[in-house]
Parts: structure tokens; sequence; C-alpha cells
């Protein structure tokens, strides 16, 4: 359980931070610390859940329904509290970015996207950085990976939402109405936490998110697919972005271990897959790369069979990059195509690019410009605030 700073200046508190935790975990944290035994120790839990993942409480002092001695004796031994986070920028088109540390030196990022009406998605990091080097994605250049623990990634989807000041709002009511892993790692190498997190996350009694609303992406680890849906019953996306081996083991080097058939064998065979729960495919126009009308074709005939929905993501530049966005004109004619063979392929209208919060432009090289910083801050934004 991870150990948060409460408030940054002189005290670090040693207190296990409740929020994120899945029920067995604050089960276990309850029975320990008062010596319960398993049926009231579930009970209890049931109390205090409500108040974390419903109501969004984040001091034991909110929970009336439960006694004032009870209260402080939680208080002394525990805390509600969220990442810090040390950067929140808006852009222009309205998406928020926050840059959020978890310990010292070790950040990750999460992004919300408002969509149309009250509706918007938020997507999600399951890694700090990534062992996958994908060519075109920032994320890959990063060098210190490790993997999310289920609370660290409950608490992204914990902070948006004291953001956007949506506690207690019935489901259609919200702006947090999706949920996508995209943000920073591959969450098929961090399954356990990821299952985990969604277990919490569309638990009914707490933040209550359908899990046909959340969707993992994967750069196609082949072997963890079908635990993905057994586990989760989570909507599938791949990230495909080539239609033959030498050019998809070249752009997503993962390739090289799971070549395209097995990954689309494994897309057939993924639980739950039907014409209403489409698997996403994710394909990146890359100029003169990946984007010709030969290559439009194959992708249709590759996905016969899969019940499918293509997904054109025009190229996010960061500094660098070795590749540059296919023309409107290319992506267009490329659609077309797709589209002529009954396939919906939205282009996917890129957010946050003066934030660099677009798809793949994720990384937290704020580590190091932000070291030196840190330093001289001597107590930076307390926890929860904005
Ligand atoms: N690791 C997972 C999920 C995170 S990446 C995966 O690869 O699927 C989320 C999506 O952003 C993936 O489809 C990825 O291929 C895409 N992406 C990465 N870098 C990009 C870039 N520079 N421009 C556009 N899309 C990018
Ligand atoms: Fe990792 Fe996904 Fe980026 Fe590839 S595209 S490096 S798998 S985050």
């Amino acid at each position: 359980m991870t150990e948060l700073k409460i408030e940054n200046s002189k005290a670090v508190a040693r207190s296990t931070n409740l929020a994120g935790l899945t029920r067995t975990e604050i089960e276990t944290a309850l029975g320990c610390a008062f010596s319960l035994d398993a049926k009231p120790a579930r009970m209890r839990v049931s109390q205090i859940w409500r108040w974390i993942y419903d109501a969004g409480a984040t001091d034991f002092a909110e929970m009336t329904n439960i006694s004032k001695d009870m209260r402080s004796a939680l208080s002394e031994k525990f805390v509600v509290a969220r990442p810090e986070i040390t950067e929140r920028l808006v852009s222009t088109d309205g998406t928020r970015k926050y840059l959020l540390q978890l310990a010292p030196g070790v950040e990750v990022e999460c992004v919300f996207i408002p969509g149309v009406g009250r509706a918007g998605a938020l997507c999600v990091s399951s890694q700090v950085g990534c062992t996958l080097n994908c060519t075109f994605c920032h994320t890959g250049t990063q060098n210190l990976v490790r993997n999310l623990t289920a609370q660290e990634i409950v608490n992204q989807v914990m902070l948006v939402k004291d953001d956007l000041n949506e506690w207690g709002h019935g489901p259609e009511d919200r702006q947090l109405s999706n949920i996508v892993f995209m943000g920073m790692g591959e969450p098929l190498y961090n399954l356990e936490n990821v299952a985990a997190a969604i277990d919490v996350i569309s638990d009914n009694e707490g933040i209550s998110l359908s899990r046909r609303r959340i969707t993992v992406s994967t750069s196609g680890v082949v072997p963890q697919m079908e635990a993905l849906g057994e586990q989760t019953s989570a909507m599938l996306a791949i990230s495909l972005h080539a239609v033959n081996d030498d050019l998809r083991d070249e752009l997503v080097p993962i390739n090289r271990k799971y070549p395209i058939d097995q990954l689309l064998e494994a897309c057939r065979r993924y639980p739950g897959a039907s014409n209403a729960r489409r698997i996403t495919f994710e394909y990146v126009m890359l100029k003169g790369v990946n984007d010709t009308d030969i290559e439009a074709r194959e992708l249709v005939r590759l996905l016969k069979g899969i019940p499918a929905k293509i997904n054109l993501i025009p190229f996010n530049p960061w500094p660098g990059a070795p590749y540059e966005c296919s023309s409107w004109e290319r992506i267009e004619a490329f659609a077309e195509i797709v589209n002529r063979a009954g396939y919906a392929s939205p282009i996917r209208t890129p957010r946050g690019r003066d934030i660099f919060a677009a798809c793949g432009q994720l990384k937290s090289d704020s580590k190091k410009r932000r070291a030196s910083e840190l330093r001289k801050q001597s107590a930076g934004t307390p926890v929860g605030a904005p």
C-alpha cells in the first residue's frame, strides 16, 4: 500500500491511504488495524466504500453514519488522499492534462478529453514509461519504467472527478463517462493491477462506470488478451498501425514476438466481442510509411470476420520524432476506402496538442526538469489541490 505525503511540508505522514484500494485491501487494512473478524470488517468496508467512491469524501469527518469514536480511530491510522498534482494544464480545446507525482521522481500523466454534451473520456496510464519501443511513440523513449499499482490507477480517476466536481452525479449527468487505458504504458504487462483497478472503477456501489465504457488498448501482448476479456469484460483496442509483418516489426517491435496473424487470431477469440461490442483497431497515419490505398484495402481484407471498428489516428509529432503526419487528403482517401467496406472509421481529432496531451505525446520527462524545481519548492501543492 502506498504511503502518501499528506501535507507536503514538514511532516510526512506514514498513514495508509484508503482511497484507490480494492474492497479486499480495505478489509485487510481495517481487520489488521482494529483486530476485526472478516464479517464486521466487511460491513465497515461497505460504509466507508460509499463515502470514498460514491461521495468522494477525503476526510473521515464527513462520514457521518460512522460513530465519532470510530471516525477518530480511523483518522489516527488512515488517510483518504489523492496523489500530488505537480502540473495541471488546460488546452484551448478544453483537454486537461495532469502530471502526478506518485513518489519522489516517479511521475505519470493522465488526460481528460471532453466530448460532445456532458460526455468525456479519461485517458489513464498503467505504467510509468513503457518497456516497448514503438518507433512513433514518445512514451517508449522514456527510461524509467515501473508498473502502477491498482491504487495508483484508480486515484487518477479520483482526482479528475475532484477536478470536474462531479462526485455523486448520476451516470447520465457525468462528464467523465468513459475511461481508456491509452496513457503511458502497456496495460497487458500490468494486467493484475489493471483488472483490480477496473473492478474498483466499475463497482456498482461506487464510481459505477460500466465495463462497456472502459477500453483497454494494447500493442498486441497476445498471451494476455484472453485473460483481459475474462477478468475485466472491458472493451478491447488494438494498436495495429501496419498491415504486413515487415513494417509492423519496425513500428511496433512486439510484432516480432507476436506477429499479425497471431494477433488477429487472439482478436477472433476475444471473450465477449460481437457486433454490439466491437474491437477497435487503431491505425496511426504516418506520411509515406503506412498510408497508401493499397494498405487501406489490405486492412479491410485482414479484418474480415472480426467485429471491428477502425480508428485512424493522425500522427502526433514530438521533438525528434522520425515521422510526419499524413496529409489530410491522404487520411480522408484512406478513410473513404475503409468506410466503403462498411467500417465506421472515425478519424480521431487530435486533442490537446498545444499542451502535449495527445496520443503518444505523453512522457514524464518533466522528471528531470522538475528535480531542481522540486528542491526549490518548500511545500509544493497540497494533496488533492488542483
Ligand atoms: N501501450 C498501449 C496503450 C497506450 S498508447 C498501446 O500501444 O496500445 C495509446 C495509443 O496511442 C496507441 O494506439 C498508440 O499506438 C498511439 N500512439 C502512440 N504514439 C502516437 C503518436 N505519436 N501519434 C498518434 N498516436 C500514437
Ligand atoms: Fe508503449 Fe503503447 Fe507507446 Fe508502444 S505505443 S511504446 S506499447 S505506450
